[in-house]
């Protein structure tokens, strides 16, 4: 065993229950897929002048959790600690938002970085899939997304979820009830670092988990009543266009998120069997993002979910995903000729999309046929020189023990035809 561990924070995806976090994130970009939203690569890296002007320079993640480096050549670049940036930035630099096209709908998945204090559902390196709407302002599109996100857990079986939604308001009525709120939290008892948001970033406030600060929280203002018409009224229908889609969600004052590019509709997915590190995903309009990376106007709205708090949420409701079998045919040769011939086999069984496999390495009969059971095959594709004589190989079907005698050159229909 080497002495080497994966780092603090972060943990290795293995076989098999590595197959869980490919077919959750097959399941959380399926809906994006079927709605118009293309699939979007960005690099694991950018200037970090890029989150720093676009998450925000007072939130957490840019003050304490990025990772960042000085190339050899003098580049500032930071890990990318979130979505949202890069592929806004990425779509500017394309000039997808002057193909007269709008919104722009793309979707991606990849990892992040954040130097957070590990726990369960915390981790320095984890999974996202995203998808951004750029360049439209449409209450439609809002509900279009969560929409998109809740048939996605649907769709791998989650139900003990819930969706918090929020509008923080717009550059017309934030600034009125910031103020009101900073107004409101200077008169309370706060810790340093605490009065030091409130001058900075005064919302993150509302999102403090510490009884303490909650306790002073009772009578604090709501951005709800602060609205200004514009904001209410395009709340209001993206609320009904949720309800009219069968998705019930809650109304939470006090959602706030750490992502300071935030604008109007705000929402968080939380799951009820994940104790602290409860948010699978969430979301929201940036109607701003664009001009603070020196982009033009261009409002937009989306969504990062996560992909090892929903592959946790799975395992706390006990759902076992139905995936494909990794193999469907395992070979097992007694002696050279027939190893030669079962090798062709498989390798046409493979090119005829069924999932085959070998015994390597020379094994005996006994543990070759433990590989098959091991490898979770229907059937175990098996000859010795009496069967080569007679130009056939014996199927097995491992579940009911049935044994029957194939041609060789009938082997792939024959399979075919049975797992069909
Ligand atoms: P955020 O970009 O902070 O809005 O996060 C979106 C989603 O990513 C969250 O709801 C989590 O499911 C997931 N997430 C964020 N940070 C972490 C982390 N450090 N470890 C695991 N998942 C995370």
């Amino acid at each position: 065993m080497t002495s080497f561990k994966a780092p603090k924070g972060t943990y290795d995806l293995i076989p098999p229950r590595s197959a869980d976090y490919l077919a959750v994130r097959e399941a959380l970009s399926a809906p994006l897929r079927r709605a118009g939203y293309g699939y979007t690569e960005t690099p694991g890296f950018e200037q970090v002048e890029l989150f720093a002007r676009g998450v925000g320079e007072s939130t957490d993640i840019v003050t304490k959790e990025m990772y960042t480096l000085t190339t050899k050549g003098g580049d500032e670049l930071a890990l990318r600690p979130e979505g949202t940036a890069s592929v806004l930035r990425a779509a500017l630099e394309a000039s997808l938002h002057k193909s007269g096209n709008l919104p722009v709908k793309l979707w991606y998945s990849g990892s992040y970085y954040r130097y957070e204090r590990p726990q369960k559902g915390r981790y320095r390196h984890f999974s996202q899939v995203g998808a951004e709407a750029i360049g439209a302002e449409d209450p439609s599109l809002d509900a279009e997304l969560v929409i998109l996100a809740h048939d996605a857990y649907r769709s791998l079986g989650l139900r003990d979820f819930r969706i918090l939604l929020n509008s923080l308001g717009d550059k017309e009525c934030r600034p009125v009830y910031r103020a009101a709120l900073q107004e409101f939290l200077r008169r309370l008892d706060l810790d340093e670092d605490t009065r030091r948001r409130v001058e900075i970033n005064p919302l993150r406030v509302l999102d403090d988990k510490r009884e303490s600060v909650q306790r002073q929280l009772t009578d604090v203002p709501m951005m709800r009543d602060h609205l200004c018409e514009a904001c209410k009224s395009y709340h209001e229908q993206v609320r009904e266009l949720l309800t009219s889609a069968g998705v019930s969600y809650e109304d939470d004052p006090r959602l706030v998120r750490g992502l300071d590019y935030y604008t109007r509709t705000t929402f968080e997915f939380v799951h009820d069997g994940l104790g602290s590190q409860s948010a699978v995903g969430g979301g929201g309009r940036y109607d701003g993002l664009s001009e603070m990376i020196g982009g033009p106007a261009l409002p937009s709205v989306g969504w990062a979910l996560g992909v090892d708090r929903t592959v946790l949420a799975l395992r706390a409701e006990g759902i076992e995903l139905e995936l494909p079998a990794a193999t469907d045919v395992f070979a097992v040769p007694i002696g050279d000729e027939a190893r030669r011939a079962l090798f062709r086999v498989v390798t046409e069984l493979r090119r005829d999309g069924v999932a085959a496999d070998f015994a390597y390495g020379g094994k005996g009969m006994k543990n070759a046929m433990k590989s098959a059971d091991r490898s979770g095959a229907r059937f175990a594709l098996l000859a010795g020189e009496r069967d080569l004589a007679q130009g056939v190989a014996q199927l097995k079907d491992l579940h009911s023990g049935e044994q029957t005698a194939v041609p060789l050159d009938r082997v792939v229909a024959e399979v075919a035809g049975k797992l069909r």
